[in-house]
């Protein structure tokens, strides 16, 4: 069956369930700007705990950190971003909009019959301008000279100045990484696409430092290891691909980079970015600051300066993708349901509690001591508003994995219905199995049954 998924299909589940919705709503919106709501947040916190646990918890050649958003501007004007963190910016005279002169391709005219900027005998687009993507503010409640700084426009350079430190502290040697998972802030020329392109997004990112002969291989190995998360994830992977970069694509940093991108409603499109950035960060910072980042050998006396392999992802863009590839609809009973087949270790809620009569107090006893009971281990709700297929439904669209169902029979002989989301299999089993049967349908591998 074709791919129901539609952006607009996602922007309206997102908006009617609460997980996402327009910023600064009631005095009339923020373009780009969006607000997580409860299962918003739940989400976007499972995917950040999949990456920790995938990059930081089971391993142990890499270390956490957390460095600020306000960073000294000289920061980035070693970095390159004052100078050269730009995107080339068109204007149309005629029809008022702006593009990046480098996705032309892909963007529409606002002239009727729409086509490509430049294509219709109206356009009249100016030079391609450099705008430099940084927020910029002032620290301090003067303006005076010194007084300027930028909110981060990517989390990585956090790192960089904290080589020294971090190497020492944590005891590590080359190999070994650095990560992160912060709010980044860019001034996009033509945000839009719900939560794929906005003006502050959360990124996941981690500078893996490595000895200079060994940068092409650490290089391949991250693009697999991080194309298998989104697959162990549940992501089909049908809908992702690994798109090398030609070297006019290259960023000022980097001597190799691949995207790992995902079929969006809007297309293939960048999901997380793979970069070889050389000695780039770490020589530009050792010139500017004078302290010298380097690995020295305090064995041997050996000293160098490691090159990075960084995988960047986007934690919202991330979440987009999962919803994305999670969205279903089908007929059941005659009924369309839509459901979400996220994956259950992302899922923002495991498991529903339900009694079946509401109106029953020995059924809601029964199920307010399960769920008393479940929540202390899992993300469960408890749920006894409407008719049971109602509220069915409302789990389905959220992409509750597993229902427990209190009945007549639980109050004969103590035992629970628990549904599946995906198959829509009941299963009945003793209520006080309930917390381990969940907690190991939780720990096992999923696949989704989405065909492509
Ligand atoms: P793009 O080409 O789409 O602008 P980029 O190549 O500039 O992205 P990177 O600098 O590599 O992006 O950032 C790493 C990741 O951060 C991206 O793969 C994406 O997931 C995320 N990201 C970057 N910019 C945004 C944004 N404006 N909104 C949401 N996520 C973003």
């Amino acid at each position: 069956m074709a791919d129901a998924v539609t952006m607009d299909k996602i922007v309206s589940l997102c908006r009617r369930r609460g997980f996402v919705f327009p910023s600064s709503e009631i005095y009339g919106g923020l373009g780009s700007s969006y607000d997580y709501g409860h299962y918003g947040v739940l989400l976007k916190e499972n995917v950040k705990a999949r990456w920790l646990e995938a990059m930081v918890q089971e391993r142990e050649d890499i270390v956490a950190l957390d460095s600020s958003i306000i960073l000294h501007s000289a920061v980035w004007e070693a970095s390159g971003h004052v100078g050269g963190f730009t995107d080339p910016l068109v204007d149309c005279r005629a029809c008022k909009l702006r593009f990046r002169a480098d996705h032309l391709d892909a963007a529409q005219c606002g002239n009727r019959p729409s086509k490509k900027p430049g294509e219709t005998p109206d356009c009249d687009l100016t030079e391609a301008r450099h705008f430099n993507l940084m927020f910029e503010t002032r620290v301090g409640p003067v303006e005076e000279s010194g007084s300027r700084v930028y909110l981060r426009p990517e989390t990585a350079q956090g790192i960089f100045i904290n080589f020294k430190n971090v190497a020492q502290l944590a005891r590590r040697k080359p190999p070994f990484g650095i990560a992160q998972v912060g709010k980044s802030f860019r001034n996009e020329i033509t945000p839009g696409n719900f939560i794929f392109r906005t003006l502050e997004f959360e990124q996941m990112e981690m500078e893996f430092f490595v000895p200079p002969a060994d940068a092409d291989d650490w290089y391949r190995y991250w693009i697999d290891e991080r194309r298998d998360w989104y697959l162990r994830l549940g992501i089909r992977e049908s809908h992702l691909r690994i798109r090398p970069h030609d070297t006019d694509e290259l960023s000022h940093y980097s001597t190799a980079t691949s995207d790992i991108e995902y079929l969006y409603p809007i297309g293939w499109s960048e999901l997380e970015g793979i970069a070889n950035r050389g000695a780039y960060d770490l020589t530009a910072h050792t010139e500017a600051s004078g302290t010298r980042l380097e690995w020295v050998d305090s064995q041997s006396g050996e000293r160098y300066t490691p090159y990075v392999i960084e995988p960047a992802a986007g934690l919202n863009r991330s979440m987009l993708a999962f919803l994305c590839d999670a969205y279903d609809e089908e007929i059941v009973a005659e009924r369309e349901r839509t459901v979400l087949r996220l994956h259950p270790q992302i899922a923002p809620v495991k498991a529903a509690v339900l009694p079946l009569i509401a109106r029953d107090a020995e059924m809601v006893a029964r199920a307010r001591r399960l769920y008393e009971e479940l929540r202390r281990f899992a993300a469960v709700e408890y749920d006894d508003n409407s008719q049971i297929g109602r509220r069915y439904r409302r789990q389905d669209e959220i992409g509750t994995p597993f229902a427990f169902t209190i009945d007549e029979q639980t109050l004969e002989d103590d035992t629970v219905t628990i549904r599946d989301r995906d198959s829509l299999a009941q299963e009945r089993i003793s209520i006080a199995r309930a917390r381990e049967h969940l907690l190991d349908r939780l720990a096992a591998p999923w696949l989704t049954p989405k065909t492509d």
